[in-house]
């Protein structure tokens, strides 16, 4: 296509802003007002990634060989660019994608902070002593890079989980092949625009946009990038895991979520019913971590409910840059599309609509993918609203009787990312943290909540039973070497 008057982002390869060779671009739109173009992207093909990944291997020499403190100089410089553009990029990240300017600015800042993080771990130790048998000899481990890691990333936190993979495949002493999700790629440019304006060598982090079926799955079957690390989808999630098996490439992959709360009798009911809502619907819903499944003791389901519609009723949609708006459009036409049908399929199999159930589409909002807050009951867990992701503001309440009914149904589900509970019952919090089936066990909070200095990742299909963040990020991006030493 031809752009209008704004901003074209180019690719990233070797230190230089690079157009890609197709010389075609893709117009990134404002999911609040169509007729709103963010900027345009490249729409790369497999010589651009092969470039990148050229420039991520050649780089590899010189940064392994940085030391982690001069490494760590790097992401400090950057968190601090990040920082001072906080405003514009947040902006950007609510005009490309819809979440709220508070939400984007939060989101933020948590790339700046992840960022310190990981410059910080380029002082931490990275090794440990182990008594060898041999009273003269001297056994420990150390730590090595993997070489070049790719970076593959979803559209619901276009800032943090990009930083939350690249940050610490660099501080480790990889270099890094990163492609966005097209959907929010002029977000991804500028977060790479800081690692630039903070002078990272050339090679060492390259940026490609690109179709995920094109440029995505060339990372996945490419034979030089050593190691993927993905969040998004299950089904892509699993094609790269193949792919990678097949090659022997590491992979990390962070996907799915549905995410149950259950409100025991006990509970503090208004704790209960904010945290459902920031749960479930922030973001539009469109977080991994949302809550999607409600279960509510019987003896305060009917007060839950009537509490929980009174406040979804307040909430103020619209265009998330406008001050006072809770909650933003769907991200894009076919994330709107997704949850119409899935609104559906819930009437269809004779789940009650409690409230919403349709797209916004009166005066402004016409022009943008909005979709009512929706809450659904006498959802039955073979209903697909109760099974399938939907990422969208839809909840599901469901009736139970007791906390082990509650406990069995919340983990009747493939996915196994986060759950949380609301009681006041220390035995019940002890027994759902040993037999909840998820990744993320939260108690009196809502399911989503992330803190970067802690693990994060799911159980069962929600990933590839890694975790990424904190600490444990080490893990996926560097190799243990076991050294011997006898003088
Ligand atoms: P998606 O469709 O799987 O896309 C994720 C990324 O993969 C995008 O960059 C996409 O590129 C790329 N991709 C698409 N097809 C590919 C292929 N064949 N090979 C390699 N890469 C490919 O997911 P999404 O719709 O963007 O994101 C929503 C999903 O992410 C939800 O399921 C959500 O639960 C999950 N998520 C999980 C976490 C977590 O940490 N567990 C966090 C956030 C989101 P393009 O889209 O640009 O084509
Ligand atoms: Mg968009």
């Amino acid at each position: 296509m031809t752009a209008g008057t704004e901003r074209i982002y180019l690719n990233y390869i070797n230190g230089k802003w690079t157009p890609s060779s197709t010389n075609q671009i893709e117009a990134s739109i404002n999911p609040a007002n169509i007729r709103d173009i963010v900027g345009y992207v490249q729409q790369s093909n497999i010589e651009d990634l092969n470039a990148a990944v050229e420039a991520a291997r050649r780089a590899q020499a010189a940064w392994r060989k940085l030391s982690g403190p001069k490494r760590g100089e790097y992401l400090f410089r950057t968190a601090d660019i990040l920082e001072q553009r906080l405003d514009e990029i947040a902006e950007t990240m609510t005009r490309e994608m819809g979440k709220t300017l508070p939400e984007a600015k939060g989101e933020v800042q948590r790339g700046v902070n992840i960022l310190r993080y990981y410059a910080g771990e380029g002082m931490r130790h990275i090794g440990e002593v182990i008594p060898s048998t041999n009273s003269e000899a001297l056994m420990f481990t150390t730590r090595v890079p993997l070489g070049v890691v790719g970076v593959i990333t979803p559209w619901n936190f276009p800032v943090a989980i990009p930083i939350w993979k690249i940050a610490p495949a660099l501080i480790y002493g990889n270099t890094v092949v990163f492609k966005p999700a097209q959907e929010t790629a002029v977000t991804a440019a500028k977060v790479v625009e800081c690692f630039d304006q903070a002078g990272v060598p050339a090679g060492v982090l390259n940026f490609v946009a690109g179709k995920g079926s094109v440029i995505g799955n060339a990372i996945a079957e490419h034979p030089h990038i050593h190691a993927i690390t993905f969040t998004g989808s299950n089904e892509v999630g699993k094609t790269i895991a193949q792919k990678a098996v097949a090659r022997g490439a590491k992979y990390q992959l962070e996907m799915g979520g549905k995410n149950p709360v259950i409100v025991l009798e006990d509970a503090d009911l208004d704790r209960a019913v904010e945290a459902t809502i920031s749960g479930g619907l922030r973001s539009t819903g469109q977080k991994c971590t949302a809550t999607s499944r409600i279960f509510v003791q019987s003896s305060i389901y009917e007060p839950f409910k009537e509490q929980l519609l009174a406040k979804i009723k307040q909430l103020k949609i619209g265009n998330g840059l406008e001050e006072g708006v809770w909650m933003g459009p769907c991200a894009s036409q076919k994330q709107l599309e997704t949850v119409l049908y899935y609104i559906e399929k819930g009437i269809e199999e004779g789940a009650t609509l409690l409230y919403g159930g349709r797209r916004l589409d009166g005066g402004e909002l016409g022009n943008g993918f909005y979709v009512e807050p929706t809450v659904f009951e006498n959802v039955s867990p073979n209903m697909t609203i109760a099974r399938e992701e939907i990422f969208g503001p839809v909840l599901a309440l469901i009736k139970v009787d007791t906390f082990e009914e509650a406990v069995a149904l919340a983990n009747d589900t493939s996915f196994g990312l986060s759950a949380s509970i609301f009681t006041q019952n220390i035995a019940k919090m002890l027994t759902f943290i040993q037999e909840i089936e998820a990744g993320l066990v939260r108690i009196n909070e809502e399911s989503a909540g992330v803190e970067l200095q802690a693990p994060f990742g799911g159980m069962k299909q929600s990933s590839s039973h890694s975790r990424e963040q904190g600490r444990a990020a080490i893990e996926f991006f560097t190799a243990i070497k076991t050294v011997f030493v006898k003088g």
